[in-house]
């Protein structure tokens, strides 16, 4: 069973190609002025099993295609066996259906620890953003949120659609569902963005209520 925040699909501005976004419910590192508080809170969301998971993920991949999956949240190693069993399962499907998937994953536990403590999950993985958001640090390249955060290749295809890469803060991109009668935004918002569509929007007449870049 995984607690989830949401999944999400097409991603297309979290890694490489369209994709799935699986975020995670509940996060314990809690960094500064982060942009997902609503995946902080470990009851949060929903329990979904993780056939189900693989379930809904195939019908979307039937449906449009997929690349790859980004893990977020939330804290994915925050859930160390939901996140096992959700990439067991990833993997086999990969291998029965001949897919050229890669599995992206974020966390806000510096790199050290998740090598200590996980280093088999980390061998599931294509590629990881290890360490927390720190504010105080300059912006980080595309998919990064700052410059601490380093995009570390994993495997063969990890390498081959990540290495090159790390350098492209001129291409990050905001993606933005409407689902559920919620406004999601994807992707990683440059410093002072999210201000600056609040001040856009309320000289429009429109006040967010809640949002889950404060509490
Ligand atoms: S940035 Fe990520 S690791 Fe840091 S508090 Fe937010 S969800 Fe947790």
């Amino acid at each position: 069973m995984l607690r989830l925040n949401k999944a999400h699909y097409p991603v297309t501005t979290l890694g490489y190609g369209k994709r799935i976004g699986v975020w995670f419910q509940g996060c314990s590192i809690h960094c500064k002025d982060c942009v997902s508080m609503d995946t902080w809170e470990p009851n949060g969301g929903a329990d979904i099993a993780v056939p189900a998971l693989m379930d809904w993920c195939k019908a979307k991949a039937a449906a449009g295609g997929v690349d790859g999956v980004t893990f977020s949240g939330g804290e994915p190693f925050d859930q160390p066996q939901a996140l096992n069993a959700v990439l067991d399962g990833l993997l086999r499907w990969k291998k029965r259906a001949r897919l050229s998937l890669d599995l992206l994953c974020y966390s806000g536990y510096p790199l050290k620890i998740l090598q200590a403590r996980h280093a088999g999950l980390l061998r599931k993985l294509d590629a990881l953003i290890p360490e927390p958001y720190a504010e105080h640090l300059p912006e980080g390249g595309l998919w990064r949120g700052s410059a601490n955060q380093p995009l570390i290749t994993l495997s063969p295809l990890g390498a081959q659609r990540y290495a090159d890469k790390d350098g492209m803060a001129a291409s990050k991109r905001m993606q933005l569902a409407v689902e559920e009668g919620k406004v999601w935004m994807i992707g990683i918002p440059g410093r002072e963005d999210m201000a600056r569509l609040e001040a856009l929007c309320a000289a429009r007449g429109l006040d967010f209520n809640q949002v889950s870049w404060r509490r």
